[in-house]
């Protein structure tokens, strides 16, 4: 992309490539130059990709802080501090039409990047005949290691932070309004922009995650292909098994109100629906108060949902739901639906 590409890139720099003092070259040259300053690197990538994880007619400015807060979600899974983030835009226009929209791109992205400091230091710039396509690398920093998928183990207090199935259910409203989802969802407007909001503008737990670490807290994942996908995730690493009180689901009073009716949704919104990009959390009881204490203090919601158990061969499976006390079995399968 010749041309316009070199105007796009210093918009790009102007809108969001701050000054920081951990950063001693940032976008403009061939790579950035970062000072991690003796502490230990932590680092991730996400794709998005126009179509599949994204309605292509999003707006520039939910899109960026979705793309952004993704990536951060996975620093916050482990712990770390977010500092700086790479971009890269296959764009499928030419970069001279794209002024108003990298300025609204560049809003939505400064929105959520400021709140956690975190500076963009470069990345590339493409054309491309394929769909609008973003790659964030995001860079994070540790100074008390990080917490892992295999690090669960038996007598383990399962966590959750925030609340399930609002994303899911949001996404349900989109498909329905579309026309690809058949069975209707009675839900009022406000409602309706509420859980849309929570699907649109994801909120990392940076703070959450950082002071669960520091805590003491060896086991962590984010949420963002489902409930039981992602503690499935913990639960191979680490080889153990769970037990999960599905009564015990930290849901919103919009979901619980919403799905009061349909049973079979109350469920499988927050045990199968993606994208909540809350944490799940494993942690040994003594550290219960601590955790509560810290979560009060960021007035963030957490939940005690179950516990994790030895593995044994012979279990049906390495998850077992409970409802008011009684062992359930699912009325649905609880693969990961993969969905936009
Ligand atoms: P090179 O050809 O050396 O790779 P580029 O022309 O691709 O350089 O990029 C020039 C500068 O602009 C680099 O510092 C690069 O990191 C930055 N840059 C390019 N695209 C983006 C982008 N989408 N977001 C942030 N920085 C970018
Ligand atoms: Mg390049």
């Amino acid at each position: 992309m010749a041309g316009g590409e070199f105007a796009f890139i210093e918009q790009l720099r102007c809108r969001l490539g701050k000054m920081a003092s951990d950063v001693r070259l940032g976008i403009g040259d061939d790579a950035a130059w970062l000072d991690p300053a003796g502490r230990q690197l932590v680092a991730t990538m996400d794709t998005l990709v126009a179509g599949r994880h994204f309605f292509p007619e999003v707006s520039p400015e939910d899109l960026a802080w979705k793309a952004l807060a993704v990536n951060l979600s996975d620093l916050a899974a482990m712990g770390a501090e977010a500092r700086w983030c790479l971009l890269s835009l296959a764009l499928p226009w030419r970069a001279e039409g794209y002024g108003e929209w990298l300025e609204a791109f560049a809003t939505g992205w400064s929105a959520l990047a400021d709140r956690h400091d975190v500076t963009l230091v470069g990345g590339d710039t493409v054309a491309t005949d394929g769909p609008l396509t973003l790659s964030i690398t995001a860079l994070g920093l540790s100074g008390h290691g990080v917490m892992r998928r295999e690090a669960a183990r038996p007598g383990d207090v399962i966590w959750v932070t925030g609340t399930l199935g609002d994303a899911a259910a949001a996404l349900d409203l989109a498909l329905v309004e579309r026309g690809q989802e058949r069975r209707a969802v009675p839900c009022s407007a406000p409602r309706r922009d509420a859980l849309e909001a929570r699907r649109l503008r994801p909120t990392p737990r940076l703070e959450f995650g950082a002071a669960a670490l520091a805590g003491g807290v060896l086991c962590a994942v984010d949420c963002s292909d489902g409930f039981l996908a992602d503690l499935g995730h913990i639960l191979k690493a680490s080889g153990v098994h769970a037990q999960v009180a599905l009564d015990a689901l930290p849901l919103s009073p919009d979901l619980a109100d919403l799905a009061r009716t349909d049973p079979e949704r109350l469920q499988r919104w927050p045990l199968t629906g993606g994208d909540d990009y809350e944490l799940i959390l494993c942690a040994a009881p003594a550290l219960s108060t601590a955790l509560q204490e810290a979560a009060r203090s960021l007035s963030l919601r957490l939940t005690a949902v179950g516990s994790i158990l030895p593995a044994t061969p012979d279990a049906r499976a390495a998850v077992t739901l409970t409802w008011r006390d009684e062992s359930l079995s699912l009325p649905f399968s609880w693969g990961h639906v993969h969905a936009l």
